[in-house]
């Protein structure tokens, strides 16, 4: 049953969000990578406030890797966790220019010994740069699985594996950041929109999540 329902909900939603695009605003695997560390805890919005200027001073993972410090957190300050966030920026951009030549690494080994980078990260770079299958899991995949029981976890990486079994290879990544903006603009935490929502017919938690 929970296959069937999450073939019929990937195929509508398919249709309602035709073009998943990812939200934060980046031009290379490395960009990519540093905006996702800095959306923890932050709107994409937020985030791409400070990316462009962030990348005009420090475009490669050398140049931020060797930049001061305080001008790092100055920048990225808007994005909340300052200190914290210009240190792993930093160490992940150290860590690619002395185990990776300066290049994002296409594998989820690789990518998850970066500083800052776990498993969400890390499949979000292998479909969106990479074309490779990954199941992107944050807060509203799992919430929005969870409303389509097609898994009863909390784990992020519990509810992967789960979503493993359930979706097609081939929808891994279109399909996870299908849930992931449907989560984020229909199926909203407190007040999901279940009289607009398009899986509304085939939800068990349709109007009483
Ligand atoms: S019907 Fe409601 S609870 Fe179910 S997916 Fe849609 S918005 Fe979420």
């Amino acid at each position: 049953m929970s296959k069937k329902r999450a073939t019929e909900a990937l195929q509508r939603l398919q249709i309602s969000i035709p073009n998943p695009a990812v939200e934060l605003k980046h031009s290379s695997p490395f960009e990519l990578v540093i905006a996702t560390i800095l959306s923890a805890q932050c709107t994409d919005q937020r985030v791409n406030q400070v990316t462009p200027l962030l990348f005009q001073r420090w475009p490669d993972p050398a140049a931020l890797a060797a930049a001061a410090p305080e001008e790092v957190e100055e920048v990225v300050r808007p994005t909340g966790f300052y200190r914290n966030k210009a240190r792993s920026i930093q160490a992940c951009s150290r860590h690619l220019v002395e185990r990776f030549q300066s290049q994002v690494p296409q594998t989820m080994e690789k990518l998850t010994s970066l500083p800052g980078v776990g498993r969400k990260t890390a499949n979000l770079i292998l479909g969106e740069c990479f074309g490779k299958p990954g199941i992107v899991v944050d807060t509203h995949v799992g919430r929005v699985a969870r409303r389509l029981q097609l898994t009863d976890k909390q784990e992020a990486e519990e509810v992967e594996m789960d979503l493993q079994k359930l979706l097609a290879k081939k929808e891994w990544s279109h399909g996870s950041s299908r849930l992931l903006l449907h989560g984020r603009y229909v199926c909203l935490a407190k007040k999901p929109r279940c009289g607009d929502c398009a899986l509304a017919s085939l939800c068990p938690s349709a109007f009483s999540p």
